[in-house]
This record gives C-alpha cells, sequence and structure tokens, in this order.
C-alpha cells in the first residue's frame, strides 16, 4: 500500500524555486532516509508535506492515504497522522507543554472518532510511554520549547511522536547534536514505534542513525530532485568517498 506519492513537486521559497520537479514514493512501513548537500532542499520537502507556510507549491500533485495532501491545511495534515521533527523547532512562551500536547492528541482523537483523554488518563500514559524509554517527563511541565536545549528539544518531540502515533514520521537531522546516547534513544523509540504500517523519511548526514534505524532506501536529493536511489550501502558509499565521488557537484559552492 502506498502512503505517499510525490509527482513532480516544484516548491518555492520566497520566490526561489527550490523543489524542480521532485519524485518520491513511500509504501506502508517503508523507511526512507533522504540525503543531499547543504542546501539541496531537504527540509524543503519534509516542511512542504507539513503544510509549512514558507513553502509555496508551483506544480505537481502529492498524494497521502489516497487523499490530495495539498488539500489540506496544517492541522487537518497532523490529524491524518502526518507529523513532522523540525531541524529548528519554534519556542512558544507562555504555552504550557503538556497542555499544547494533550490539545494536539485530543484533535487528533476526534478526529478519529475517539473519545477524548482526560488529564488522568493523559498523564498516567505519557508516564507510561516516557518510561519505557527513560525520556525525563520534566519537559511537559515547561512551556513549549521554551529554553529547552538541542537535546531538551529532541526529546520532547519523541514524547510527542510516543503519544500521537503517528502514520508519516519525518525526521529533519532529529540526530544533530545528540551525544550517543541521546541519538539511541531516538532510534529505539523509533524502532518501538515501527510496525510494518508506519513509514519514515528521515533526513541526516550522519551513519550513526542510519545504523541503528536501517532505511529501506536512500534517496539524494539534488538540484531540486531525487537524482540517484540505492539501499542502505548507497548511504555508506556516501559517507566513505563524499557526494562528489558519486557525480554530485555542489550547485552552491
Ligand atoms: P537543506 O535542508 O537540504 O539543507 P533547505 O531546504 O533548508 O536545504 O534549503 C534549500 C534552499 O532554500 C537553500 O538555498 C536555502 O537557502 C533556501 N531557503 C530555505 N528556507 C528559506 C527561507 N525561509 N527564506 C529564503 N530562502 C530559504
Ligand atoms: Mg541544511
Ligand atoms: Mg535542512
Amino acid at each position: 500500500n502506498i502512503i505517499l506519492k510525490i509527482e513532480d513537486l516544484k516548491v518555492n521559497i520566497n520566490d526561489k524555486e527550490i523543489l524542480k520537479g521532485l519524485d518520491l514514493e513511500i509504501k506502508e512501513g517503508e523507511i526512507h532516509a533522504l540525503m543531499g548537500t547543504n542546501g539541496a532542499g531537504k527540509s524543503t520537502l519534509v516542511k512542504t508535506l507539513s503544510g509549512h507556510y514558507d513553502c509555496v507549491v508551483n506544480d505537481g500533485k502529492i498524494t497521502y492515504k489516497n487523499k490530495d495532501l495539498l488539500e489540506m491545511d496544517v492541522t487537518q495534515r497532523a490529524n491524518e497522522g502526518i507529523f513532522m521533527s523540525f531541524q529548528s523547532p519554534v519556542e512558544v512562551a507562555g504555552v504550557n507543554n503538556s497542555y499544547f500536547l494533550k490539545t494536539a492528541m485530543n484533535a487528533k482523537r476526534a478526529y478519529e472518532g475517539l473519545p477524548e483523554m482526560d488529564a488522568m488518563e493523559f498523564l498516567k500514559v505519557t508516564k507510561e510511554e516516557t518510561a519505557k524509554f527513560n525520556i525525563d517527563r520534566k519537559l511537559l511541565q515547561r512551556d513549549l520549547n521554551d529554553g529547552f536545549s538541542g537535546g531538551e528539544k529532541k526529546r520532547n518531540e519523541l514524547i510527542q511522536l510516543l503519544m500521537l502515533k503517528p502514520d508519516l514520521i519525518m525526521l529533519d537531522e532529529i540526530d544533530s547534536g545528540l551525544d550517543v546516547d541521546a541519538i539511541k534513544t531516538v532510534a529505539n523509540v523509533i524502532n518501538s514505534m515501527l510496525d510494518g504500517k508506519k513509514s519514515i523519511l528521515m533526513i541526516t548526514h550522519y551513519d550513526r542513525l542510519l545504523e541503528l534505524i536501517k532505511p529501506d532506501f536512500v534517496h539524494i536529493l539534488h538540484d531540486g530532485k531525487i537524482v540517484k536511489t540505492g539501499d542502505y550501502t548507497l548511504a555508506l558509499e556516501l559517507d566513505e568517498k563524499g557526494y562528489e565521488a558519486i557525480g554530485i557537484n555542489d550547485v552552491n559552492k
């Protein structure tokens, strides 16, 4: 079953064409890694999928769960199970993190026709989920991302993942700036969620995360398109030889 199909996608940011006719297909249960030089447009792709207002779609088609994704607003995309871990999550002072997550969860549950989860139940489930992975729950008592360290922001996104249980998980350099143990926690959380149905699109430059979460496919994004697709060994080859050795020259240089 195909969960996401992107056809000839063209996206502008600030009137500059960043994605220039990109095609990508993800089936249920597949793990895809997206690689590419700095500024290639990797973040632009996942931001476009999550419905970020920076990204102006000029052409192409995106089908998610057999529906037209481009017809959905940000909230609807989230309710339909799209989750995005941002490279730089926004800080929202004055919005309690726990309240924010409970609201997001209940919006999704209402969308799915499920009853609202009350505060007691929410507390119980967050306790259970975070305990499994030794994640500090105190983050939930603070304001959303306000003053969070890089590592805390990433851990907070893991809590969101565990609670929201999305179907399409997009991770934009979730491993950047994390120490080895934190990367392991990320991998443990992700791997625990894999049930043959959930799909992952992850952006990473680092081998370590790919070793722990083995992708089925590795794509290279270059000049606004996916120019090469391979299996896990493509990531290894890249790590060993670099982009130029496989015929990709950085257009931004
Ligand atoms: P990557 O994630 O592959 O490093 P990005 O998708 O972040 O690349 O960026 C692709 C291109 O879009 C870059 O040239 C970047 O400078 C540009 N870009 C990204 N965000 C913005 C923005 N908010 N305003 C202007 N240009 C942007
Ligand atoms: Mg970048
Ligand atoms: Mg990026």
